[in-house]
């Protein structure tokens, strides 16, 4: 059964990327641990199965780090049977020079219309969880 609830939504993972901190995905994962416990409590499951979480290009996420980061978060929590699937998403920007709509890759890289820096991230720069199964 998978559920999809504006609960799990209201939860989503927003967050910038501190380069000096290098426990960076093991605190992401510790959030979705956390998100998760709360949903399973809230949709009655006992038994967490698939989570499905997705990650922005411009997160600066590694998805191997964030696994192993999950697998070790995970270890006696109620969050303890759940699989981590990781789905990217990508990054978004605004351009004001030429009020286009564009596709980053790269937080750094310049507009593609208009080679201008003058972007605003709209997009694909968090972590969400989706859904979750559980029974
Ligand atoms: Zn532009």
């Amino acid at each position: 059964m998978g559920m999809v609830s504006e609960f799990v939504r209201a939860l989503s993972v927003a967050q910038g990327h501190d380069y000096n901190n290098c426990m960076h995905e093991l605190a992401l994962a510790e959030n979705i641990i956390e998100i998760v416990t709360r949903c399973a409590q809230h949709e009655g499951f006992t038994r967490v199965g698939r989570v499905r979480v997705r990650v922005g290009t411009l997160a600066v996420v590694i998805p191997e780090a964030l696994q192993t980061a999950f697998a070790a978060a995970k270890r006696g929590s109620p969050a303890e049977t759940a699989v981590l699937v990781l789905e990217s998403e990508p990054g978004q920007a605004w351009c004001r020079d030429c009020a286009a709509t564009v596709v980053m890759n790269d937080a750094l890289d310049a507009c593609p219309c208009c080679q201008g820096y003058a972007l605003r991230i709209t997009g694909g720069n968090a972590l969400r969880v989706i859904d979750i199964d559980g029974e």
